[in-house]
């Protein structure tokens, strides 16, 4: 039976449009769902979007629309990521569905009674955050980064005990049973729960919250705090509700269970959703990924500068592989990173047009010209050359494993590099006007191109796809990736195709 592996993004707001930033994190957890697939994996990717949030209900009402009217349009923001970023989501939850609400009771309805409680609080809160804010966490009075003045809000609500877990908590991500990655987040959260956990509000009265969101079971008064019943979307998708099937397999059997995240909602994924999980007694995630921010043109993105960058405009303009490979090769997977027009202009003509594209091509044409487009060397073993790969994809193991989509982007443009040199270098049009047999020159050059599509097909999918049916192959026919890796599995006498040409030409 093929091994199991969960992953999901994390749910957005839907109020506001998607930015670069959310771009990113859909385009890395994208990358790594194919990754592991292509290792044989019996994959589950989950996405979706948070529709609770009391910032829904403001934006909606000052739009002069429902609640519900402003939710179903706007979810669709995030969702439209499958098409225009080649996002291969196998569910998308939105958590205004009955199987979320049935799910999130439940999982509240599992929590210890001992480890929640019915408080009168009082307390600053962000609704910007949806969180709570104590007095010295605040610049001049202000939310630190929505710089409002929080509202103070005094009522009863549940709250649960996360003092409760400080000790396991500290201990699960100390030994890695919760890993985070990468090392310096981890060694933050162990920083943070060493200074004490403090117990956190749950819910939320109807009245505060509009009427909108999931109702507390048995306390009809009180609406789930937006956090709590978010978090649970990662299994309520699942049918976790009915104890379902996939439930069973891709959570409570699955060997990973990875969390892609960004480093601003770090508490909620390490702190709480593992607390809440222990006290309902329910597997927790295996892994954290927490990726960085995306600046624009050097500046913190936001609406108020206006420099808010339109993911779908950007794809309009360059393409979906054009997009993706800037997003994981250009920008650190782990600090931020920064887009500007100027050096995607660059990234992509260096390295798709110039790069990849061009070396296709190359290729190709050689094939067509010298070898009436067949690859067919008699002998595959004795032609002048055979380039080593499996330092390559050694590296390009390494590196996926670690979330460093930049690394591993890097050995696969330097890959093409060496294989331009070597056709710099050997001159096959010279050889072949001097009669002499090229046929394993070029064997050696197309399987070449063969590792180089494989290895991108995780990166910029429809590209890979185009290398690889040039060279005749068929992606639904690959084996896994432990075999496709090994030198030489291009067969002789494969008739070849060129293709038009993979990346144009920007117009300056
Ligand atoms: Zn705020």
């Amino acid at each position: 039976m093929k091994k199991t592996f969960y992953i999901s993004t994390a749910i957005p707001y839907v109020n506001a449009k998607p930015h670069i930033g959310h771009a990113l994190e859909y385009v890395q957890t994208d990358a790594l769902a194919r990754y592991q697939r292509l290792l044989g994996k019996d994959v589950f990717f989950l996405s979706g979007t948070d529709e609770n949030s009391l910032k829904n209900v403001q934006a909606a009402e000052k739009a002069g629309v429902s609640t519900k009217n402003f939710v179903d349009e706007h979810y669709t923001f995030f969702y439209n990521f499958k098409d225009a970023l080649d996002i291969s989501f196998d569910d998308f939850i939105r958590t205004t569905e009955q199987r979320h609400f049935d799910g999130a009771q439940k999982l509240w309805s599992l929590f210890k009674k001992e480890d929640v409680e019915k408080r009168a609080y009082k307390g600053l809160y962000c609704v910007g955050c949806e969180a709570f804010y104590k007095e010295d966490e605040l610049v001049d009075g202000k939310c630190p980064d929505h710089k409002t003045v929080p509202e103070v809000v005094e009522e009863e609500n549940w709250f649960f005990k996360l003092s409760h877990y400080q000790d396991e908590l500290k201990k699960l991500i100390e030994k890695d049973i919760i890993k985070i990655t990468p090392e310096f987040r981890k060694n933050e959260w162990l920083a943070f729960v060493d200074r004490g956990l403090e117990d956190f509000s749950i819910s939320r009265s109807q009245e505060r919250a509009h009427g909108w969101g999931v109702p507390v079971p048995k306390d009809e008064g009180q609406i789930m705090y937006v956090w709590v019943d978010a978090l649970s979307n990662y299994i309520t998708a699942l049918n976790f509700a009915d104890d379902g099937e996939l439930y069973k397999k891709y959570w409570q059997t699955c060997e990973d269970r990875v969390h892609v995240i960004g480093k601003g909602i770090g508490k909620f994924h390490v702190l709480y959703w593992p607390a809440m999980l222990l006290s309902a007694g329910i597997p927790l995630p295996t892994e954290v990924f927490i990726h960085g921010y995306v600046t624009a043109e050097g500046e913190k993105i936001s609406k108020s500068l206006g420099n808010v960058v339109d993911p779908y405009e950007v794809v309009e303009k360059y393409g979906t592989d054009a997009v993706r490979y800037y997003l994981l090769g250009a920008i650190s997977s782990t600090q931020d990173g920064d887009f500007s027009v100027e050096r995607f202009e660059e990234f992509y003509t260096a390295h798709l047009v110039n790069g990849v594209g061009n070396l296709t091509s190359r290729i190709l044409t050689m094939l067509e010209k010298y070898n009436e487009s067949i690859i067919s060397v008699v002998n595959k073993e004795t032609s002048d050359f055979r380039l080593q790969t499996s330092d390559f994809w050694k590296k390009i193991e390494e590196t996926l494993q670690y979330y460093n989509f930049e690394e591993s982007i890097h050995s696969i443009n330097n890959f093409v590099a060496q294989l331009d040199g070597i056709i710099s270098e050997q001159k096959p049009w010279e050889k072949a006007k001097n009669g002499e047999d090229i046929s394993g020159l070029l064997y050696q050059l197309a399987e070449g191109l063969r590792h180089i599509g494989l290895a991108l097909l995780p990166i910029i999918p429809q590209s890979a796809e185009k290398i690889l049916n040039q060279l005749g192959i068929q992606v639904s026919d690959l084996e896994n990736l432990e075999i496709e890796r090994e030198w030489g599995r291009l067969e002789p006498e494969t008739k070849v195709k060129k293709g038009e040409l993979l990346f144009q030409r920007l117009n300056k």
